[in-house]
């Protein structure tokens, strides 16, 4: 006669990898509780504060108007040039950010499987469009998108967590806010039978036939950050919630799971430097500042310390953040002149920005602390490297400097036509990449490479799959795969628990 739980399937956190994996548990027959530490008016996670684009494989408009831009209208789709995105492709960009560190089958998983969680997520009510305003140039009056990632949940974070709750809701998962796991309980066996978690009763032991670890990275944990980050890290700014303090990557170490993956690297972005401690639940991800690719980034020195250019905005922003922070005062100035100020992104239109605009270099650097002769002496260098080309921001133009370091691969134009406008930044972390070690089921694998039975994982605190840097769209797209995967191996577990 097999013991009583309180439930099948607890999850733990309420991001998208965590309602993903409640909605695939609870499809597998189980009764499901999620656990979430934020309180009500905070949930959401990390999730709620991107912009909602999924990275994954299609075959161009024609193939996803079938199944996941079902909304789209003709008019908007002649208005459309999309590149098609071949798993190939996925994986050689996955394979070039990460400098071939990528886990191989992880990849595969979250490659291979891309496509169908997306229709996946479709059947359970989240609405997907074309990223028009920020994954797209429009030229001759048609919007090209570009760098992979141009298909996003309607409503953006917000609208992808509204839609995952709802639909959890309907579907009879119980979700628990401000109520934080603190252990997980173990039998002799040490198979995982449940969770102590901190609630508003104060502490409790639930029981569960099987649990989903899906509760973020430790971005939010300064002291974990220099830990495992470095030193200087507890002064970075936070892009998302504060409450992905590592809490489920701990409990899952204390009981012997496996750490893997890029834990002194992380995802952190050039992030506006009057931007809180933590993410706004208004303002959202636009503090982040990402038009640079278009203009040139200099220290408050003066001097440029990136390849601006290197690549599409897509696969360098993320490794960004971290260069800015090894400036002076973790500071940094994007500058753009009158010839590519029209072209950036929305982001740089919001009333918080830290901007000022001059009819000199001089003044620009008099008016944002940057040592004038040192960007004046940058600059006459930058103008006199552009080689002249056809510049086209939506294609690797190769429009590119020579003899300066460090150069600007593509889109490299002189900063010569005033006025000129700076944009002050500082280093944002989205998430952190070191976590814990899965299989192909989500299981969470313990150092002798062991299943931990009863525990899977899913989201931002699953390791190996980014190392150094990330590909953009390919967090959410992560949490989804994974997410879907330990929701239906942890039902499957609990059937078997169950003896039926
Ligand atoms: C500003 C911003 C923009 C981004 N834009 C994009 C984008 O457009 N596309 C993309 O793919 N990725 C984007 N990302 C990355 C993306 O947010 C993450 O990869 C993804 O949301 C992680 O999902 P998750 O479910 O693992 O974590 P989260 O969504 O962070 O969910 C984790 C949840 O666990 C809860 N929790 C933490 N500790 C505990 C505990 N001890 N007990 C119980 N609950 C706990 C947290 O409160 C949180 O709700 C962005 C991130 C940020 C911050």
């Amino acid at each position: 006669m097999p013991e009583m739980n309180d439930y099948d399937v607890i999850v733990v956190g309420a991001g998208n990898a965590a309602l993903c994996a409640a909605l695939s548990a609870r499809e597998g027959g189980s009764r499901v509780l999620v656990l979430e530490k934020a309180p009500l008016d905070e949930r959401g996670g990390n999730s709620l504060f991107t912009a909602g684009g999924f990275r994954f494989v299609h075959d161009g408009v024609e193939d996803l108007r079938k199944d996941v831009l079902t909304d789209l209208s003709q008019a908007e789709i002649d208005q459309m040039v999309l590149p098609t995105l071949s798993k190939e492709q996925f994986m050689d960009d996955l394979l070039r950010v990460t400098e071939y560190e990528t886990d191989d089958e992880l990849a595969e998983m979250l490659i291979g499987r891309s496509r169908e969680t997306v229709v996946w997520m479709r059947s359970h009510g989240v609405r997907f469009i074309p990223m028009f305003g920020r994954q797209s140039y429009k030229v001759d009056g048609k919007h090209h998108f570009y760098g992979g990632v141009n298909i996003e949940a309607v409503g953006g974070g917000y609208g992808l967590v509204d839609s995952l709750i709802r639909r959890a809701e309907k579907l009879g998962v119980e979700i628990r806010y401000a109520t934080e796991l603190r252990e997980l309980l173990e039998d002799r066996r040490g198979a995982v039978t449940g969770v102590r978690v901190k609630g508003p009763e104060g502490y409790e032991e639930i029981t569960a036939r099987a649990v989903v670890l899906a509760c973020g990275g430790f971005e939010s944990n300064p002291e974990m950050r220099v830990r495992y980050l470095g030193p200087g890290w507890e002064l970075c700014r936070v892009r998302g919630t504060r409450h992905n303090t590592g809490g489920g990557i701990r409990a899952a170490l204390r009981i012997g799971a496996q750490p893997f993956g890029g834990w002194s690297t992380c995802h952190a972005v050039q992030w506006d430097i009057s931007a809180p401690p933590f993410g706004d639940r208004v303002v959202l991800d636009n503090f982040q500042k990402h038009s640079y690719p278009i203009g040139i980034v200099v220290n408050l020195k003066g001097e440029r310390f990136v390849d601006e250019g290197a690549d599409y905005r897509n696969h360098t922003y993320a490794k960004y953040g971290r260069e800015v922070m090894k400036q002076p005062r973790r500071t940094a100035v994007q500058i753009f002149d009158a010839k590519t100020i029209g072209m950036v992104r929305d982001e740089y239109r919001i009333r918080q920005v830290t901007k000022h605009s001059a009819n000199t270099l001089e003044e620009l650097a008099a008016a944002l602390e940057i040592d004038p002769q040192g960007l004046v002496r940058t600059v006459a260098e930058f103008n006199a490297a552009c080689r002249p080309g056809n510049y086209n921001p939506s294609v690797l133009d190769g429009m590119r400097t020579e003899g300066i370091e460090p150069p600007k691969s593509n889109w490299a134009l002189p900063i010569d036509k005033p006025p000129f406008t700076g944009f002050v930044v500082t280093c944002g972390i989205t998430f952190t990449f070191g976590g814990l070690r899965i299989d192909r089921t989500a299981a969470v694998l313990d150092t002798a490479g062991e299943r931990i039975p009863g525990l899977f994982a899913a989201g931002e605190l699953v390791g190996g799959i980014f190392y150094g840097n990330y590909l953009g769209g390919a967090g959410l797209m992560s949490g989804s795969v994974f997410g879907r995967q330990a929701g239906k191996s942890a039902a499957e577990s609990a059937v078997r628990g169950r003896g039926a």
